[in-house]
């Protein structure tokens, strides 16, 4: 299937025939009712009133002072209703389901923050929700199932192939099949086959036009660089997407580099994995020689996933971003600095980003300046890094 979305080699739309209305259907309604001033109007009245946009764009001065070099900006979706800045799209598709008619929206979850999202985005809409998770992920994050569950959604269980983030996606993919007339499928980022990757990035540019216009109105002119973690890839598309045109700004994805770029170690797709075809589209993808999805490794598990949305795979072969990983102790280090030093307690997610930050803003000037997309906010996370450090 070639033609619409493709990004360069990247994406479209490699489904099974019976698929194929169901995606053909979503593309004819993003295209109308998805541009239409009805849509536009009620989605910008919920990200301000419901989700509390425009998130502030942050000088975080005590981290810049302590690292030295280049300013550093956080653009603050840990702000965001629901503490990161899946809510963005979540809200979005949900709205353009029910305008489409739908009243179930099925969803896939991993660490089960797009659950939480996609459950939260229901219950504001009055849809049906359920949400697919992979069994082993069920396990160890309860208490997220618990919190789908209070929003009204139903937590699916999947149990086929290694029951995690991947299989839950394949099984979301079979539901949809059978009952698109009155189901939409709201995936979690910029993933999977066309439309979705064009939909979840323009859904997730909000965050960098926000940018755009407040940067311009503190520092009257456009930063230097924009730093994202990249895990399917919504926040870092949604912040690049509007500076594309501004070859200045360099544009940078952070991989999950885990414990080293070694087999079932990370989950850097980009940096450590191979052209191949994933949920419907061709991208990067973390795979064996006979191209076998092999297992991933991210201590933020918001990362773990073995693709790429597409279009960072374009804008890594095209030169129009950079990519490169960071390591979990990396991470976990700059988890802790920006807590100490500007009272932020970020996603581990996010830490990579802000390690990254640390590295660059370094080698930077002074009157240089770097915004980093704080995607989350770690109050998820806390637990976790207590327990790994031995004080829980
Ligand atoms: C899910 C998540 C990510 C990774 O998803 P992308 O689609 O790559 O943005 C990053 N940060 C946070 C806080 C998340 O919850």
């Amino acid at each position: 299937m070639i033609g619409k979305g493709y990004f360069g080699r990247y994406g479209g739309a490699y489904i099974p025939e019976v698929l194929a209305h169901a995606f053909l259907e979503l593309e004819k309604a993003y295209d109308a009712i998805g541009h239409s001033a009805a849509f536009c109007e009620r989605l910008d009245a919920l990200l301000h009133n419901y989700v509390g946009r425009a998130t502030p764009l942050y000088f975080a001065e005590e981290l810049s002072e302590a690292v030295g070099g280049a300013r550093i900006y956080l653009k603050r979706e840990d702000l965001a209703h629901t503490g990161s800045h899946k809510i963005n799209n979540a809200i979005a598709q949900a709205l353009l389901a029910k305008m489409m008619g739908k009243t179930r929206i099925i969803a896939e979850t991993g660490a089960g923050q797009h659950g939480v999202a996609a459950a939260t985005a229901c219950a504001i809409l009055g849809l049906d929700c359920h949400i697919y998770m992979g069994s082993v992920d069920i396990k160890r994050q309860a208490l997220n199932c618990y919190r789908m569950e209070l929003l009204g959604a139903e937590v699916i269980p999947v149990d086929n192939g290694s029951a995690t983030l991947k299989d839950a996606i394949n099984e979301a993919l079979r539901d949809f099949a059978s009952n698109s007339e009155d189901t939409h499928y709201l995936i979690g980022s910029a993933i999977g086959p066309h439309p979705y990757p064009t939909m979840v990035r323009d859904f997730q540019s909000v965050i960098g036009r926000e940018i755009r216009e407040q940067f311009r109105s503190v520092e009257g002119r456009d930063p230097d660089m924009l730093i994202a973690c990249v895990g399917g890839g919504s926040n870092a598309i949604g912040m690049f997407y509007p500076f594309l045109d501004l070859l200045s700004v360099r544009k940078v994805g952070v991989e999950a580099g885990g414990r080293g770029l070694l087999p079932n170690q990370h989950s850097a797709s980009i940096c450590g994995g191979r052209e191949g075809v994933l949920h419907g589209a061709k991208t990067m993808l973390i795979q064996d020689e006979q191209g076998q999805i092999m297992g991933t490794h991210s201590v933020a598990a918001g990362l773990d996933y073995p693709g790429v949305g597409p279009e960072h795979a374009f804008l890594s072969r095209s030169g129009m971003a950079e990519y490169c990983y960071v390591s979990d102790e990396e991470a976990v280090k700059a988890f802790h600095i920006l807590s100490e030093t500007e009272g932020i307690i970020p996603a581990l997610e996010s830490a990579h980003a802000v390690a990254h930050a640390i590295v660059a803003a370094a080698a930077m000037r002074d009157d240089q300046a770097i915004v980093v997309n704080l995607s989350g906010r770690g109050d998820k996370d806390v637990e976790q890094i207590a327990r790994m450090e031995g004080r829980l």
